[in-house]
């Protein structure tokens, strides 16, 4: 079991299962909303605990494709956990756990800034990666 929770403590949930995949997106706005590190979960692996009332959703504007929660009092980003998709990404920040997956995707990298220096072997892609 993993524990995730936001700054303030208000959002604590559990995962049942670790996460599948790790993926770093360096788009303008994964970057101002502090999310750019997510992982995804399934649907049915995702216990809340407490505070889901105090999640707030920001719906993507496009290009961008991805909806952003986050904890109304401390403003901490939770990713798309209050998705109903099987399977969904959530803010790695917010987990407390330790994790055994590793990064494997950098997405948006034409919009990354020259102070992130890319450090992994990640596969990269310019915008979206291509979907599969
Ligand atoms: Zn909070
Ligand atoms: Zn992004």
């Amino acid at each position: 079991m993993l524990d995730g929770s936001c700054c303030c403590g208000t959002v604590r949930f559990q995962l049942t299962a670790e996460p599948s995949m790790m993926g770093t997106c360096h788009c303008i706005r994964c970057r101002k909303v502090g999310a750019s590190t997510i992982v995804f979960v399934r649907k049915e692996d995702l216990k809340w605990v407490s505070g889901k009332e105090n999640v707030q959703l920001f719906k993507a504007v496009p290009p961008y494709r991805y909806d952003r929660c986050f904890c109304r009092t401390c403003g901490t980003s939770l990713g798309e956990i209050l998705s109903d998709m099987d399977s969904f990404p959530i803010a790695a920040n917010a987990i407390d756990s330790e994790l055994t997956v590793r990064n494997g995707l950098h997405e948006f990298v034409n919009e990354k800034p020259s102070w992130y220096e890319i450090c992994d072997d990640a596969r990269q892609s310019g915008d979206h990666p291509p979907s599969s």
